[in-house]
């Protein structure tokens, strides 16, 4: 029912000679990707380039964030119609980067979700506590509420139009990563929260991706936990051996979906 996704979100990294470059090594070693879908957020600046050497490929065009609104005044912000006409598919919103340095709340990133929806592009929003939260055991009602915030007043057929991605910002970019059993206990009480805002059908339908040093060395562990369905990799992936063999690990054996 679900098929496993890998989301390389490639940050402030890349101009436009590296990109190209990265995006046609990605693109030559996942030709005809099995039991996995995979996409590359690249910076803004980037995407156009992006956009070219992707094309005719499976791999799918995503962009970081996006504003709410369609056009206006909105100095620097960049609106999800403009995303969509550059051959955008997808839009990570609410990374904790976002959360923490750029002090995103969770009502913008909702109107952001809503906003990506409207044009098309599957918001890939993300959730997660930091170290300290987890220490003070407020890991369940930190990722509860973001979550509960992010899709609020959402018609339940949208809910199967998201992705969710667990990640834990303690393990962003720290070489630290949830165990598989840590991110899949999490995992499944974001599902439970998703069948209560939507139904267990659609909760079933909603890919939870799990982000947070993931590896070539451990991409294997996540993937064999039923309620991880593929990963958003930051670092790992601005090596394109690297992001490979995580989009090759987290494939679904035998090409078959998860339930
Ligand atoms: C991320 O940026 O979403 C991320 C998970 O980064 P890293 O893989 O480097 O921890």
């Amino acid at each position: 029912m679900r098929t496993p996704m890998v989301v390389a979100n490639w940050k402030m990294h890349g101009r436009l000679a590296e990109a190209r470059e990265l995006a046609q090594a990605v693109r030559d070693g996942l030709k005809r990707p099995r039991g996995v879908e995979v996409a590359i957020c690249p910076p803004f600046t980037a995407l156009a380039a992006v956009a070219e050497v992707l094309a005719g490929s499976p791999l799918m065009l995503g962009a970081q964030n996006c504003h709410w609104e369609e056009s206006g005044a909105f100095t620097g912000e960049v609106s999800p119609a403009m995303l969509a006409e550059l051959g955008c598919r997808l839009v990570v919103l609410g990374h904790s980067e976002r959360r923490h340095i750029s002090r995103e709340t969770d009502e913008e990133i909702s109107r952001k979700v809503a906003a990506a929806l409207r044009h098309r592009l599957q918001p890939v929003l993300c959730v997660g506590e930091t170290a300290e939260e987890r220490r003070q055991g407020l890991t369940f009602t930190v990722v509860e509420g973001q979550l509960r915030a992010g899709l609020a007043g959402l018609p339940a057929e949208d809910l199967v139009r998201c992705t969710i991605a667990y990640e834990p910002v303690w393990a962003i970019g720290t070489g630290l990563t949830a165990t598989p059993s840590q991110a899949a206990e999490v995992h499944g009480y974001l599902r439970g929260l998703l069948s209560e805002l939507g139904s267990k059908e659609s909760a079933q339908a909603v890919r939870i991706l799990y982000g947070g040093s993931v590896k070539p060395d451990n991409a294997g562990l996540f993937s064999q936990e039923p309620e991880i369905d593929g990963a958003l990799v930051g670092g790992a992936s601005l090596q394109a051996a690297s992001f490979i063999t995580i989009a090759k690990k987290s494939a679904a054996k035998s090409g078959a979906s998860k339930e």
